[in-house]
């Protein structure tokens, strides 16, 4: 098993080498084919199984692969705290060294004239956590109506901190042509069918 049998494009080849991977994980190996189908995917995947390099290499994938300089959000990673939104962040900005990309961190608890200005910028991607991104939804400062791929990452835990309402509101306000994955540590928890189902269309669900 190698990363070059999933054909990415030369710049995410050269980040996966500045990353220092080499071989991808099992998580790695089923997600990245099926999301590059455009499939949607409900994963269960434990935290440390190498999960945020299996949404983010096919978000990348599509977004260096179809440049658009005319629309808004085009990735979102809807995540439940502020410091894994910080981990993504970091591994995104390693991980897509040598492509144009660029990504936003909207996160309760900082401030939020920063967080405007950099949604201002237009970051092809944004990493969230659901209250803050929510907000700036509703302020006008934030457009999801482009988006081509929605992640949740850690959605049981988003059930578990009560972030429920916020992301189907958030969902309500995306591009319903969107592409949709969700990650969780378990597919049995309690309520997760209240996101599924207004979330996933016909998904391919990989258990790790
Ligand atoms: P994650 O589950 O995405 O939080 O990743 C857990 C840890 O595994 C992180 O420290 C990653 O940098 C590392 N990791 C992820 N994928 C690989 C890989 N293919 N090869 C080596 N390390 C990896």
């Amino acid at each position: 098993r190698n990363f070059a049998e999933f054909l990415l494009p030369d710049a995410l080849m050269r980040g996966l080498e500045k990353e220092g991977f080499e071989t991808p994980t099992e998580v790695q190996a089923q997600v990245i084919p099926a999301a590059m189908e455009g499939l949607d995917l409900l994963v269960s995947a434990a935290t440390g199984s190498g999960k945020t390099a299996a949404f983010l290499l096919p978000i990348m994938e599509r977004l260096v692969g179809a440049p658009r300089s005319d629309s808004g959000t085009r990735a979102l990673v809807l995540v439940p705290t502020r410091e894994l939104a910080r981990q993504i962040h970091v591994h995104f900005t390693r991980l897509g060294s040598y492509t144009r990309l660029n990504n936003g961190v909207i996160t309760g608890g900082d401030s939020k004239a920063h967080q405007i200005a950099t949604l201002r910028k237009n970051p092809e991607i944004l990493v969230a956590t659901p209250g803050r991104m929510l907000e700036l939804l509703e302020k006008g400062e934030a457009d999801l109506s482009d988006l081509e791929i929605l992640v949740l990452d850690e959605a049981d835990r988003m059930l578990d901190m009560g972030f429920v309402d916020d992301v189907l509101t958030i969902i309500a306000r995306t591009n319903p042509a969107r592409q949709s994955m969700l990650f969780s540590a378990t597919l049995h928890h309690r309520g997760l069918s209240r996101i599924t189902e207004p979330l996933l269309r016909e998904p391919r669900v990989l258990t790790i």
